[in-house]
């Protein structure tokens, strides 16, 4: 089963969210039936033949004027799918933790980048900026910016809004690489961009949740000829219908993607996936800083992932293309393998491992001591559950980091004596807080 239709038990409820929280759920403004992604998929397949199923996500999530993700607004009770930083403060609050252990464990630099990919309604960096004015004391002297990676048009005046109130603009030509801007309410600036390749280098600690499942995968099935790439194809039963067919000779993937002493008979490769760790890898090898990436997924050992999502219900991928969600699990072996050893690689391990060393236990104590409001204890219980329950995301969800090998060196005192100095603390969440 998956995680994300067992969120549809979760919303069937009410949805009430602590007062921390600013939100509100806009209309969807979903294409009223999908014909014209169709149309439009069926016009490229007819001129050129079948594409691959990294094109077809590719083309469905991210077309800039048909996508999915570009004009949807899709988290939340009203929307597909909903995710754990929607449904609980406390996971946006550790991992604002988090970050504030790992800027300190580097020897806290002036300038601290918080760079998060895809950041859906903004919730996530929300509660993480929220703990930085917490604990602004300890950032004293600091300057941090807030840098948001962010495709969809839509989402972004969403996050803006959540972050920045009326505080923010948007560029003047479509060709600067900040395509938007704003001030948060303590005076952060924050700047979105449409790629990772455009956020300024520096000591950055970047953070994905839910980001790279929504990145397009290669599908490969191995057949008696050898490795063969799953392609869509028009049907040609049916008038205006998708279906999978497997190309009859190697494709430039099947050739270059797979690894020789694969085992599975069914695999699926992300070369984005790929792409996006060599840079993340490379920024934090040259300038410091950390990954945090969160997703469901696994180790290098599942086969067919491919998913849609609508409502909150399972839907066939390749239906009504553009009004469902398209995901596939998070391939964290492959992750480890592209980083390999220019960095330090930490998990994945279980969400449930991952907060609980953060402290969780204790944030849900405090938050409860403080609340005398039944609702929203009411919900922070059951936000605790879902995020935590093994049964729902607590196993399904794992978390995997990058940080430079100079953060967990144990540096030498005195040039004469050659003493060692203390040891640097743990990776939070991988071994438990110690701040
Ligand atoms: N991190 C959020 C949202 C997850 S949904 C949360 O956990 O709630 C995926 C997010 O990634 C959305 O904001 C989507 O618009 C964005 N996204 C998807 N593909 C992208 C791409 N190729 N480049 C940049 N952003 C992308």
């Amino acid at each position: 089963m998956d995680c994300r239709g067992e969120k549809k038990l979760f919303v069937a409820g009410t949805w009430n969210f602590p007062q921390t929280r600013l939100h509100s759920t806009p209309a969807q403004q979903r294409p009223p039936t999908g014909i014209s992604m169709l149309k439009h998929l069926t016009s490229k397949i007819k001129s050129t033949g079948p594409i691959s199923v990294a094109e077809y996500m590719r083309e469905v999530l991210t077309n800039p004027v048909l996508g999915y993700y570009v004009h949807n607004d899709m988290l939340g009770a009203e929307g597909d799918f909903i995710t754990s930083p929607e449904i609980s403060q406390i996971f946006g609050e550790l991992l604002g933790i988090w970050c504030v252990s790992e800027w300190m464990a580097a020897g806290k630099p002036k300038n601290l980048q918080v760079v998060e990919l895809g950041p859906g309604r903004g919730s996530l960096a929300s509660d993480i900026l929220r703990v930085f004015s917490q604990l602004s004391s300890v950032l004293a002297g600091s300057s941090v910016t807030v840098h948001l990676v962010e495709v969809s048009p839509r989402l972004s005046e969403v996050q803006a809004q959540t972050l920045t109130g009326d505080q923010h603009q948007t560029a003047g030509t479509e060709n600067e690489p900040v395509y938007r801007r704003g001030t948060t309410s303590t005076g952060l600036p924050v700047f979105w961009y449409r790629g990772l390749e455009d956020v300024p280098k520096g000591f950055s600690l970047f953070l994905a949740h839910e980001f790279f499942d929504a990145l397009p995968i290669h599908k490969f099935q191995r057949t008696e000829q050898g490795w063969r790439e799953i392609m869509v194809d028009i049907d040609p039963q049916v008038d205006e219908k998708l279906r999978f067919v497997l190309a009859p000779t190697p494709t430039l993937a099947s050739s270059t993607l797979l690894q020789v002493d694969e085992q599975r008979a069914h695999v699926e490769v992300c070369p984005e996936a790929g792409v996006l760790i060599q840079r993340l890898t490379d920024r934090i090898a040259r300038d410091g800083g950390a990954s945090l990436i969160a997703d469901y997924g696994h180790d290098g050992t599942k086969t067919d992932t491919f998913r849609g999502f609508r409502g909150h219900n399972l839907h066939e991928v390749l239906a009504a293309p553009g009004t469902a969600d398209l995901t596939a699990d998070v391939d964290f072996g492959y992750l480890r393998r592209i980083a390999g050893e220019q960095v330090a690689s930490f998990g994945p391990v279980t969400q449930q491992q991952f907060l609980k060393n953060m402290g969780i236990d204790v944030r849900l104590q405090v938050l409860l001591r403080n609340c005398a409001d039944a609702p929203t204890r009411e919900q922070l219980l059951r936000g605790y559950d879902v995020v935590m329950n093994p049964e729902k995301m607590g196993e399904r969800f794992k978390f995997f980091a990058l940080v430079p090998h100079s953060r967990l060196a144990v540096p030498s005192q005195g040039t004469i004596a050659k003493k060692k100095g203390p040891a640097p603390p743990p990776v939070a969440g991988f071994s438990q807080l110690a701040l």
